[in-house]
């Protein structure tokens, strides 16, 4: 996913976009497929989604309401299209989702799912800043901002803050920066002071009441900004919904069996094929490195992905926990399940350095048959040999 892109940009009536894609004698959107609580989700891939991320979205939609103090209104549903193939036949061009606001309706890819729920769920379209926005929706995805450009090299955000739709649509907004300024804002400030910023977004109220919010939340005027915001150090901050990825319990099997009609399943894969998977984060403690024994009880349609997360952040990547999508360049190590009739007796096992940090285990299955699955795995000091006798 580009860090420049648009996807406010389709900002024309929904009911207008899809009368002109029938007049044009263009392709309608797919059919609804799955119908849960509070979405309505049509896809343009065959492939099924699984009871995991059926639910992955109810609670992606739920911690969003908890945390910026806003509920979809009794009745209300989101329609998403997941389009891994068709998003530019609804979306600007480039962009890896969109949202036709007023309408709750949303076309994305997977990769852009969340964000487009937070735009649904505040439903705003007063457009007051654009820049805020998509910070929020950025931010609130889940996923962490990133942003190293020092203040010189970057636009100041006292002048994004006040881009007008027209310039946006003119320009390509830089959605690491927004996501950066509004991680800022909400570590900086708390969680109040977004929910201060939700509330004039939602409410349509302009730049003044916007001004004054923001004025309140960093007690200054709102001139002073930049200047306020320029002595942040942090580059990077974490996602808000990394620690709803469960983490892997040591030294005893875990249970990561896949089953599509399971909750705790997720899937398709990145990229819509196909497939299920789970995902379980581990964090390396301490200042050395250590050995990591792990075991994978599972058939040969298994594998299971260890992915170094600061790695892949050091490469500039970001990684949502949920629907990670790594980097093939990293090469990240992978165990293959070796039981070839799938009883799980025999197991295949690596032994790995690793570094302090975070990783996430996916473990996953390119089909959509029932897959028994039991990771077994232990951290340890590394053993030193001891030295030969002279
Ligand atoms: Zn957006």
């Amino acid at each position: 996913m580009s860090a420049l892109r648009s996807d406010l940009a389709a900002r024309l009536p929904l009911a207008l976009a899809l009368s002109s894609f029938a007049l044009a004698g263009c392709q309608q959107p797919p059919e609804v497929r799955y119908e849960t609580e509070h979405f309505e989700i049509a896809t343009d891939f065959d492939a099924p989604v699984c009871a995991g991320t059926l639910r992955y979205l109810e609670d992606h939609l739920a911690f969003a309401e908890s945390e910026l103090h806003h509920k979809l209104p009794a009745g209300a549903k989101i329609r998403l299209y997941w389009l891994e193939h068709s998003v530019g036949d609804w979306c600007h061009e480039g962009a890896a989702g969109c949202y036709y606001p007023g309408t709750r309706v949303i076309f994305s890819e997977g990769q852009s799912m969340t964000h487009e729920v937070i735009h649904a769920l505040l439903n705003a379209e007063a457009q007051t800043s654009l820049f805020i926005e998509e910070g929020l929706a950025e931010v609130y995805s889940g996923v962490g901002a990133r942003y190293f450009r020092a203040p010189g090299e970057r636009p100041p955000v006292d002048e994004l803050i006040w881009l007008t739709p027209k310039e946006y649509r003119a320009s390509e907004l830089d959605y690491a920066l927004a996501a950066h300024f509004l991680a800022w804002l909400e570590r900086e400030y708390g969680r109040v002071a977004t929910q201060r910023i939700v509330e004039v977004v939602v409410a349509g109220g302009g730049p003044k009441q916007l001004d004054a919010a923001l004025e309140r939340t960093i007690s200054a005027d709102t001139e002073d900004i930049e200047e306020i915001y320029a002595t942040a150090t942090q580059t990077t901050y974490r996602g808000l919904r990394e620690d709803a990825v469960p983490e892997l319990e040591l030294d005893h099997g875990v249970d990561l069996s896949l089953r599509c009609d399971d909750d705790q399943t997720l899937g398709p894969l990145p990229g819509g094929a196909g497939g299920m998977y789970e995902v379980r984060r581990l964090r390396v403690p301490g200042s050395y490195p250590l050995m990591l024994d792990i075991h994978l009880y599972a058939s040969a349609d298994v594998r299971l992905d260890l992915i170094d997360v600061d790695r892949e952040r050091g490469a500039g990547r970001k990684l949502d926990f949920f629907l990670p999508r790594p980097s093939e360049e990293l090469d990240h190590p992978r165990l293959i399940g070796d039981d070839p009739g799938g009883d799980v007796e025999t197991s295949s096992q690596r032994e790995l350095v690793v570094t302090p940090g975070l990783y996430l285990l996916f473990v996953s299955s390119p089909g959509y048959e029932a897959e028994d699955v039991l990771v077994e795995a232990s951290l340890d000091p590394i053993r030193v040999p001891a030295p030969a006798p002279e």
